[in-house]
């Protein structure tokens, strides 16, 4: 089938949510993909940031051959070697002792939520303006942007909404209700929005004071995407909870939240459960992302070949003035412009680069972090040609 094809049968049997780009992915290899039409493109999108080691990685196919002969599901009425090695290498890779094994991001913040209430049994979820956190009702509840949840009401009750950046702003939104503060440590969705400085910081010691935990949403920031293998590393700060999913399963569909002893201990056989979350086909590729990550070097790649595309941002900021900031932490970055910029996607993708829009006027960039200077130079070779034409 051809790119055509493809849209116009999507059009007919898919429900129309989605905002699509009007090509058709049939294949890939590390970070370059083909349309149904052969058309090639270096990716700067990565499925949303999260195929961190590009498409048909050799150890993830491996992975997933080798563990489709031995289980791909077993539900968790049973254990499993791959479930309980995976657990193991997160707590040594993170701060936590314990995790859950759910199957997205939504998911993984809504299980969060549970936790944080059942801990404090206190009801209250602080989270920011401009946030994301999920489609799902609790989720999309906490989720501060009003367009995401307003066909939707009634809600669920006890969420509030502060501004992102204002630490003071999360002090005198506490009641003794509050259960937990839930944030992004740099939003994704919102536009890849970098706080102060001290923000993160402050919030923590905010939280520690009134007894409220803090829930780092890690599913766009986690596994390297900022320069470092978590955000809460990178801005210094001990979240009680983090969830994490998107680069976690490398494309799979695999999410979970992480919490020390003390805080897991707060759920009970049944509290909470899921048919899929950890099923050994899962554990296996998020064992393979993590070791690749760590063999290959790609937090640092994401640091290093990050901190390069930021100066060339910075040199493109330079010469135009439509330009009005360019930010982010490793390869997770933004330029945002004065005007809309949905076209320049259109432009950058004829020209063979998937990039994004996010936000109001932002272009984000959230390569494979197996991406390489070379690579960097052709696709802002590209962006500069589109950005002559403003
Ligand atoms: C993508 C995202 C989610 C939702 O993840 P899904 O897997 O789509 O449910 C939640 N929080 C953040 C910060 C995200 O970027």
């Amino acid at each position: 089938m051809n790119n055509k094809e493809i849209i116009d049968l999507d059009s007919k049997h898919i429900m129309q949510t989605y905002g699509r780009q009007p090509i058709a992915l049939t294949h890939g290899k590390r970070a370059v993909v083909w349309d149904a039409d052969g058309k090639e493109y270096l990716d700067f999108f990565a499925g949303i940031a999260v195929n961190a080691l590009g498409q048909s990685h050799p150890k993830l196919i491996e992975t997933i051959k080798k563990q489709a002969e031995k289980l791909i599901h077993v539900s968790n009425v049973y254990f499993t070697e791959e479930q309980v090695k995976l657990a193991k290498k997160l707590s040594e890779i993170t701060i936590f002792d314990k995790v859950f094994f759910a199957n997205s991001g939504a998911e993984a913040n809504e299980g969060a939520i549970k936790l944080a209430r059942k801990y404090t049994g206190r009801g209250e979820i602080i989270s920011t303006n401009n946030s994301f956190h999920g489609r799902t009702l609790a989720t999309v509840t906490a989720t501060g942007q009003e367009k995401y949840k307003k066909p939707f009401k009634p809600l669920p009750a006890g969420f509030k909404h502060v501004d992102f950046g204002d630490s003071k702003a999360i002090a005198n939104a506490i009641t003794n209700d509050t259960a937990a503060v839930l944030i992004e440590a740099i939003q994704g969705e919102g536009g890849v929005i970098v706080p102060p400085e001290n923000y993160l910081k402050e919030v923590e010691a905010i939280c520690r004071e009134n007894n409220v935990l803090l829930i780092l949403d890690e599913v766009q920031t986690g596994f390297g995407r900022t320069g470092e293998m978590f955000a809460y590393e990178l801005f210094a700060v001990k979240p009680d909870i983090i969830t994490i999913a998107k680069v976690f399963g490398g494309g799979y569909p695999i999410g979970g939240f992480l919490a020390t002893d003390e805080v897991a201990s707060a759920f009970d056989f049944g509290d909470h459960g899921s048919t899929f979350g950890g099923n050994p086909l899962g554990c296996a590729v998020a064992m393979t992302v993590i070791e690749t990550l760590i063999s290959e070097k790609l937090v640092e790649n994401s640091k290093t070949v990050g901190n390069y595309l930021k100066d060339k941002f910075k040199l493109l900021k330079e010469k135009y003035d439509f330009i009005k900031d360019v930010r982010g932490y490793g390869l997770f970055l933004a330029i945002e412009l004065n005007q809309e910029c949905d076209y320049m996607v259109d432009k950058m993708r004829e020209k063979g680069f998937l990039i994004n829009a996010t936000g109001k006027n932002s272009l984000r960039f959230a390569p494979p972090l197996i991406i390489t200077k070379e690579q960097v130079d052709k696709m802002v070779i590209a962006l500069n040609e589109v950005f002559s034409e403003v």
